[in-house]
């Protein structure tokens, strides 16, 4: 990629002012309107302000060429995700839409689009839990996609995919047939929802996560043009993105775990002499986070290693990212008794975004199953 391509606006503020922007939205505004949220208010101005900081694009290549920093991006989430789970989660929505737009190396995708994405101008997502599903063989590609003049024809339906309005975005993947020229391959675009042919569905109401503009997406022939497409065939960028992918969704689980410990410290002086009696104790949980926070943050220096071992490692580490998100949680809840019960508690809602970090993909079960296939690989013969 010509770094000549990329907008001014990578060239980004330095890390501790982005941090302490994104804390102020945090601890203001969103921490104000985080039951809203939950309870359904999808927060576009917010989730553009944040954008605007520079939060959303910390990890894209900067216009010298030097890399982004993907350690800086998963920092900011976890402010967010501390006080929302929710605007964490849109956040990393966002996040990979401009990933997948810069590793396009697509000009129709790049300057001015992604200069407006990155600002926070328009907004996207990213529908690819069905394509990693399908990848690790866990279900079918639900997307196919007919080559014609100058493109593609798309149908099908994603059951659920966020950050969305009619006019934003999300990255996709469709299966093409085989033909007499080239074998059966995936490709990836941008799918606009405000094309002719796409419809947003209402989906059922969810137990969290409810205010993250999440909907049920048809394609009925729709066609996308080759000025939206992103990569085909779709598996080697697929392959060169998964790391800094999965990487980024640490930001929501990072969160959500400080979260959870800070309010076990907030009852500490009044419930301290009974809580001793909970296992995951504040302290214990802040250990076993830094340490896994630091393995994060080493992963995050190198986010396009191509190495198999490397992938498992992240794989590893989002795994113990969800795994403790749980324990935290749940033992924060524990902690906080009946106030942390209340609908209004934020602790409650933390147990609920918690199961999402483990349900969302790659979901536990996922992980692991990939985990061992990949292991199964790197054993030598
Ligand atoms: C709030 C929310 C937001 C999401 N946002 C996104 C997003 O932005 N992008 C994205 O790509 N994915 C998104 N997902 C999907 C998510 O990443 C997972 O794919 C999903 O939670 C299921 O993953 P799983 O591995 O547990 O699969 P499982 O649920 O174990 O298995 C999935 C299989 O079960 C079937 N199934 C699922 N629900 C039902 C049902 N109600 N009745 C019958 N069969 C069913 C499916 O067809 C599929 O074959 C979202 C999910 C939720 C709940």
């Amino acid at each position: 990629m010509n770094a000549a391509d990329l907008p001014p606006e990578l060239a980004r503020p330095a890390k501790s002012g982005l941090i302490d922007a994104v804390r102020a939205i945090a601890q203001g505004p969103l921490a104000g309107r985080a039951y809203a949220i939950d309870r359904g208010a999808y927060p576009v101005d917010l989730l553009k302000q944040l954008a605007a900081t520079g939060a959303m694009s910390a990890h894209l290549e900067k216009p010298d060429g030097s890399p982004g920093d993907y350690g800086l991006a998963i920092l900011a989430m976890a402010e967010a995700a501390k006080v929302c789970g929710a605007t964490g989660f849109m956040m990393w929505c966002q996040c990979v839409a401009g990933l997948y737009m810069q590793a396009s190396g697509n000009p129709a995708l790049m300057g001015e689009p992604l200069a407006r994405h990155i600002r926070g101008e328009t907004l996207g997502g990213t529908g690819l839990s069905n394509p990693m599903k399908s990848f690790a063989q866990i279900e079918a590609l639900l997307l196919k996609a007919t080559p014609v003049e100058g493109g593609y024809v798309v149908n099908g339906t994603l059951p659920w995919v966020s950050n969305l309005a009619p006019n934003h975005y999300f990255g996709a993947i469709a299966a093409v047939p085989a033909d007499g020229a080239s074998a059966a391959r995936e490709m990836m675009f941008m799918l606009r929802c405000d094309a002719p042919g796409v419809t947003l569905k209402t989906c059922p109401e969810f137990s969290g996560m409810e205010g993250t503009g999440t909907f049920s997406v048809q394609c009925k022939d729709l066609f996308v043009e080759s000025d939206d497409l992103v990569a085909d065939p779709a598996k080697p960028t697929i392959a060169r993105i998964r790391g800094g992918f999965v990487l980024l969704q640490c930001g929501i689980a990072a969160g959500i775990i400080q979260g959870a410990i800070d309010s076990m410290w907030a009852v500490e002086a009044q419930l301290g002499h009974v809580n001793q009696f909970l296992e995951d104790r504040p302290a214990e949980l802040q250990a076993e986070f830094d340490a896994l926070a630091a393995r994060i943050l080493k992963l995050a220096e190198t986010p396009f290693d191509p190495s198999t071992e490397y992938f498992i490692d992240v794989l590893d580490a989002r795994a113990h990212g969800a795994e403790l998100c749980l324990r935290a949680a749940n033992s924060a809840l524990m902690h906080q008794g009946a106030r942390g019960y209340l609908m209004s508690s934020e602790v409650q809602r933390r147990v609920r975004e918690a199961q999402f970090v483990a349900i969302v993909t790659p979901a536990i079960k996922h992980l692991r199953k990939e985990m061992t296939r990949l292991s199964a690989e790197e054993m030598p013969a």
